[in-house]
């Protein structure tokens, strides 16, 4: 509980055939026996995760993934885990093994990268097995097993690693220090007991990192809650399956937005996530939604994402849809067929992984929205709870 957890970490994936030595080079990297190194080629079957800190960046979690070389149905599809890995790589290792140089795998693979537009290293290892090798490539050359090469390697990660990615926040760039933020927290059947969930503690953390005060409270105490506030609070910020009360005891000049909205803009793109709910618009009785979550967490009687957003999704159109889930690391390829996306807030992704799943909504031409963003326009109070966000709101202002 008092670590990082993974979807916070920076995702930095390593491929190479299979006995290029990258469990090793994961190993050298994280100074320690963890990962279990075999010299039978295709050891590593599923991806491993291994979490570590490297400083400055801080928390990040190398991905030991299956050689880019296997073979056989079963190494085809060892193979393929290892591509889904691309969907949450923010930045890649490509481990070459100097005995071989760069073969036509990896060549596939670095165009992989390039398409992905995802940042990657040459890492040409076992360095003192073939130390003549002569290429115009810009390599850094290891020996994982004689621990040569690891510190420039682990500078290399440090000057790539994605700054935007590093950069982004939930809610700390719209405070100013002194400020006060009110959370609205339900405590009912879904809420698990004895904690908070994870999007409400980052929040409440960044809010404190800020030098502003966070005040946490039920929605039934908020109008207490406001009214004991000697000065009215930067924002509300609700639990989305709330907005409907939270608005109502919200006086107007107060901006208001929930954790989902938060979420959508920390975690992958409002402004797309925003313009795809306005797709609601648009369905019509038959047409095909796919509601997307990134974990497999026990579904409640009154669950958000099986029941509540697909009854009012009905009663917005006023007619039936084909209502498809996929959950966890599943995520369609073919899009097509569907007339909108509604993707949860992704606590349990990272920033990467959202960003897969836009670009590849993008690319099939249908518009993708989160829980929070539909929620708020299902129940009216689009675009008030983009206030929060001026860049945002203002560009659907000028829509209207
Ligand atoms: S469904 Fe999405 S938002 Fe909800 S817990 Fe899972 S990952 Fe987090």
């Amino acid at each position: 509980m008092n670590e990082t957890p993974r979807s916070e970490r920076l995702h930095i994936a390593l491929f190479g055939l299979r006995n290029a030595g990258k469990s090793s080079l994961i190993n050298a990297l994280a100074g320690q026996e963890r990962s279990i190194v075999s010299e039978v080629p295709g050891t590593t079957a599923d991806p491993v995760y291994q979490a570590m800190e490297i400083l400055p960046i801080g928390p990040v979690v190398l991905i030991d993934t299956a050689g880019i070389d296997d073979e056989g149905a079963l190494g085809l599809e060892r193979v393929k885990k290892a591509e889904s890995v691309l969907e949450k790589t923010d930045l890649a290792l490509v481990v070459l093994d100097a005995q071989k140089g760069i073969t036509t795998f990896d060549q596939a693979w670095i165009e992989k990268l390039e398409k992905r537009k995802i940042p990657f290293l040459l890492v040409l290892n076992k360095n003192d097995l073939a130390p003549s090798l002569d290429s115009n490539l810009s390599f850094i050359r290891t020996s994982a097993l004689k621990n040569e090469g690891i510190g420039e390697l682990k500078s290399a990660i440090i000057r790539l690693a994605p700054q935007d990615r590093l950069e982004v926040q939930i809610i700390g760039d719209l405070l100013h220090p002194g400020e006060t933020v009110v959370l609205v927290v339900p405590i009912d059947n879904s809420a698990p007991k004895g904690r908070l969930i994870l999007p409400q503690v980052q929040t409440i953390r960044e809010i404190l990192d800020s030098d502003c005060l966070a005040v946490v409270t039920k929605e039934r105490e908020l109008r207490r809650a406001l009214e004991n506030l000697k000065s009215p609070p930067r924002m509300v910020v609700t639990d989305s399956q709330a907005f409907l009360k939270v608005a109502a005891d919200t006086p107007p000049g107060i901006p208001l937005t929930s954790f989902s909205i938060l979420f959508a803009r920390y975690k992958g793109d409002l402004l797309t996530m925003a313009q795809g709910a306005k797709a609601i618009e648009k369905l019509k009785a038959g047409d095909s939604v796919l509601i997307a979550e990134s974990c497999t967490h026990h579904q409640q009687a009154d669950d958000i994402g099986s029941v509540k957003i697909p009854r009012w999704l009905r009663q917005y159109v006023g007619g039936d849809l084909r209502i498809e889930h996929c959950r966890g690391g599943d995520f369609p390829d073919e899009l097509e067929k569907y007339q909108l996306v509604i993707q949860c807030g992704g606590c349990m992704s990272n920033r990467q992984g959202m960003l897969s799943r836009i670009m590849k909504s993008k690319a099939a031409k249908v518009p993708i929205t989160n829980y929070g963003v539909a929620i708020a326009y299902l129940q009216g109070l689009f675009p008030r709870a983009l206030e929060p966000f001026p860049f945002i709101h203002a560009f659907f202002e000028e829509e209207e």
